[in-house]
């Protein structure tokens, strides 16, 4: 593992760059206030290719390698965590699609979903199932060769829009992960709004009622739906939301130089003081630990490391908390105008406070975490 980045990642990571000063970054704001992405911002989204970024140029894929989708990740996340997210979800449950799928659900559905005009969304969590997956109530029963399906799914990022939905349920007390239409009969679609945080991701709440399933949108056998298939989704969606820590750590960076050299006070510019400049110190530091553990973890997963899904709960617990306090900082440095609408500020520190909930919460890394330390694989 270089700390160096190659010639190639670097061509990503400034492409992304581009990509999301001129097509995303001028409307964050308005799709924050507006809890809503709008359709050309979308349509640049599928445009860009990032939509199946990580996933092989053999079904239409961008088959970026994990630094380099990461790079990507980092980039959108620091323009906006709300579009940063629809990345993460319709890549986490593409890649479970690919790594799961067989041969006939990958020719259908992969091709679609990697140039976006298919949208796919992830749903795992209900009413009385998050951080315990092992209690799932959504129930599928076997009927007529495929399922009949019933359950409440929750905070299903994207749902407002997507086409399809990975649906996490049981059969028979044994995990299933289905791919289900938006157009089912007996499937209702219901947005939620006011989100403390990535407000323009379009979450929904999905009710399920009798709605039958084929078999053929099964991914592997029955009992692998949250042991391989959700885990699957998860690492990637991790991984994804790792790196758009750092994305909104960098954005915290970035607005704090340049208010703390423009805002006067006392006779001095902000910046100029030694206890702000302390602040902009730790964002710093912050920000390169957060994308060297990034780094680290997308090597290993490039080099098929057994390690890589540990060391990308590490990277996300720790973007996520850093990204939290670089954000609680850029606001207070702000004073009065970090808590009103002309700077992203508040924004970021909103954004913040989800990443350290969703992929699983920073108590639930912690103890698996613990588990690593004990088993002591991390040394090299
Ligand atoms: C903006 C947003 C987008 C989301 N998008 C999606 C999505 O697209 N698809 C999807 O399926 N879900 C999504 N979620 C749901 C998210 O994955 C869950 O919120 C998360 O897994 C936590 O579950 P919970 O909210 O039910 O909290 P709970 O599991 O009820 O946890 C509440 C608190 O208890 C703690 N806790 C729980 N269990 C333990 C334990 N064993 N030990 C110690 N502490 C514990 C938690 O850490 C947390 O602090 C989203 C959530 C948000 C906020």
């Amino acid at each position: 593992m270089s700390v160096r980045l190659t010639d190639g990642q670097l061509g990503h990571r400034d492409r992304a760059r581009e990509f999301a000063a001129a097509s995303i970054t001028p409307w964050a704001g308005e799709i924050d206030q507006r809890q809503s992405t709008p359709e050309h911002v979308l349509a640049a989204m599928r445009s860009s290719g990032y939509l199946g970024a990580a996933l092989p140029e053999r079904w239409g894929g961008g088959g970026l390698d994990p630094v380099s989708y990461g790079l990507v990740t980092e980039e959108i996340g620091r323009a906006c965590s709300s579009v940063r997210s629809l990345m993460t979800v319709h890549n986490m449950a593409a890649q479970a699609i690919f790594r799961a799928g067989d041969p006939d659900q990958r020719a259908e559905l992969l091709p679609r979903l990697c140039t976006g005009e298919q949208l796919i969304a992830f749903a795992l969590t209900e009413p009385n199932a998050g951080s315990s997956v092992d209690v799932l109530e959504t129930e599928a029963v076997p009927h007529g060769g495929g399922y009949r399906v019933n359950g409440v799914k929750k905070w299903t990022t994207y749902g407002q829009i997507a086409d399809l939905f990975l649906v996490l349920a049981h059969c028979d007390h044994r995990p299933i992960a289905l791919v289900v239409d938006r157009h089912s009969d007996g499937l209702t679609v219901t947005p939620v709004r006011d989100l403390l945080g990535t407000r323009g991701s379009m979450p929904a709440e999905l009710r399920l009622d009798d709605v039958v399933v084929p078999a053929a949108r099964r991914l592997g056998p029955a009992g692998t739906g949250t042991g391989f298939v959700a885990h699957t989704a998860l690492d990637h969606g991790r991984a994804s939301v790792a790196w758009g820590s750092t994305g909104i750590i960098q954005a915290c960076l970035d607005a704090c130089v340049s208010y703390t050299r423009q805002r006067r006070q006392g006779g001095h510019a902000l910046k100029d003081y030694q206890l702000v400049r302390r602040h902009l110190t730790d964002m710093l530091v912050a920000y390169t630990a957060a994308r060297a553990l990034c780094h680290r973890s997308a090597c290993l997963r490039q080099d098929g490391d057994p390690r890589a899904v540990m060391e990308t709960s590490m990277a996300k617990y720790f973007a996520a908390g850093a990204a939290l306090r670089a954000a609680t900082d850029a606001v207070h440095l702000h004073g009065a105008n970090g808590c009103g609408p002309d700077y992203p500020v508040g924004r970021y520190l909103r954004d913040a406070t989800v990443m350290g909930i969703v992929e699983g919460t920073a108590e639930i890394h912690q103890i698996s975490l613990a588990n690593y330390a004990f088993q002591r694989p991390y040394r090299d």
